[in-house]
C-alpha cells in the first residue's frame, strides 16, 4: 500500500493518541498528506505526531480545533483548504467517553458526550462536503463503536451518540453518493487506550472482555488501522453506508 495514496490529503481529528494517532500514521505510510488536529490540551503530542508523519516524507499540518464548535472547524477547514485546496479524506475520530449510569446521568455528562462524538462529526463533516463535492471525490470514514449496536451499562449515552453516528454515516452516503463522495464506519470493540482503559478497570473486567471475543484477546490501536485506511481508500469505491465491526468478533454479523 505504501505510497497508494500519493498526491492525496487526509484529516483526522481528535488524533494525538489511541486509535487516531494510530490511523494517521497509517495513513501516512500509505501516502497521504495529513491533517491532524486535537485539541489545545494535546498541542504536544499532536506536534509530535505531526514531526514523526514529517520524518516519513509526507506533508503535516498539526491544527487545533475542538471539533464541537462550529467556528473552530471552519476556521480548521479553511486553514487546510488555504493550504493544501482540498481534503480527500476525513476520519472523523475525536471521542470522549465518560462513565454513568443513567440515573446518575447529568445533562452536562450528556451534552458532552453527544457534543463531541455526534456534534463533532456532523460538523467536521458538513464544513468538508463542500470541498470534496465540488472535486467530485471523497472518503467519509466515521469511527463509531460496537457501542452504538449493542452498548454496556454505564454507557448508555455514549452508546446513543455511536448509534447517532452510524444512522449519520447511512444518511449522509444516500445524500452525497452521486458526487463521488462515500461514506462508512468503523466500529471497533474494545481497544486499550486512555478511553479504552474506561472498561478495563481491573483485571475481573479484562477478562470478562477477553472472554467475549472470538479472538480472545483485546484490541489495539494498531488493529483498527487497516478498516479505516480501506474505508479511506479507492479499495472500498463500490461500499458506502457501511459499518465494520473491528472488535475480534464481540459482535457477530
Ligand atoms: P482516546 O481518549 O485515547 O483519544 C481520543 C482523542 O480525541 C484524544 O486525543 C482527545 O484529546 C480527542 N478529543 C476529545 N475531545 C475532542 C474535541 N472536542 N475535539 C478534538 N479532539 C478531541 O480514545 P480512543 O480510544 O483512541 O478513541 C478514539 C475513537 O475511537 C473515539 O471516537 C472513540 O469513541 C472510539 N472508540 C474507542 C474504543 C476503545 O475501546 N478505545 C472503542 C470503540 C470506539
Amino acid at each position: 500500500m505504501e505510497n497508494q495514496q500519493g498526491g492525496r490529503t487526509a484529516l483526522v481529528t481528535g488524533c494525538s493518541r489511541g486509535i487516531g494517532r494510530a490511523i494517521a500514521l497509517g495513513l501516512a505510510r500509505d501516502g497521504f498528506d495529513m491533517v491532524v488536529n486535537d485539541i489545545e490540551r494535546q498541542r504536544a503530542d499532536l506536534e509530535a505526531l505531526a514531526e514523526e508523519i514529517r520524518a516519513m516524507g509526507r506533508d503535516c499540518q498539526a491544527l487545533i480545533a475542538d471539533v464541537s464548535d462550529r467556528a473552530q472547524v471552519h476556521a480548521m477547514v479553511d486553514t487546510v483548504i488555504a493550504r493544501s485546496g482540498k481534503i480527500d479524506a476525513i476520519v472523523n475520530n475525536a471521542g470522549i467517553l465518560i462513565a454513568s449510569t443513567v440515573e446518575n446521568l447529568t445533562d452536562e455528562q450528556w451534552d458532552a458526550v453527544m457534543d463531541v462524538n455526534a456534534k463533532g462529526t456532523f460538523l467536521v463533516t458538513q464544513a468538508i462536503l463542500p470541498h470534496m463535492r465540488a472535486r467530485g471525490y471523497g472518503r467519509v470514514v466515521n469511527i463509531a463503536s460496537i457501542g452504538g449496536k449493542v452498548g454496556s451499562p454505564e454507557q448508555a449515552h455514549y452508546a446513543a451518540s455511536k448509534a447517532a453516528v452510524l444512522a449519520f454515516t447511512r444518511v449522509l452516503a444516500q445524500e452525497v453518493g452521486e458526487f463521488g463522495i462515500t461514506a462508512n464506519c468503523v466500529c471497533p470493540g474494545i481497544i486499550v487506550t486512555e478511553m479504552g482503559r474506561t472498561n478495563l478497570a481491573d483485571q475481573a473486567n479484562v477478562d470478562k472482555w477477553v472472554a467475549a471475543t472470538a479472538l480472545r484477546r483485546l484490541g489495539q490501536p494498531e488493529d483498527v488501522v487497516g478498516p479505516a485506511c480501506f474505508l479511506a481508500s479507492d479499495a472500498s469505491a463500490f461500499m458506502t453506508g457501511q459499518s465494520l465491526n473491528v472488535c475480534g468478533g464481540i459482535v457477530l454479523n
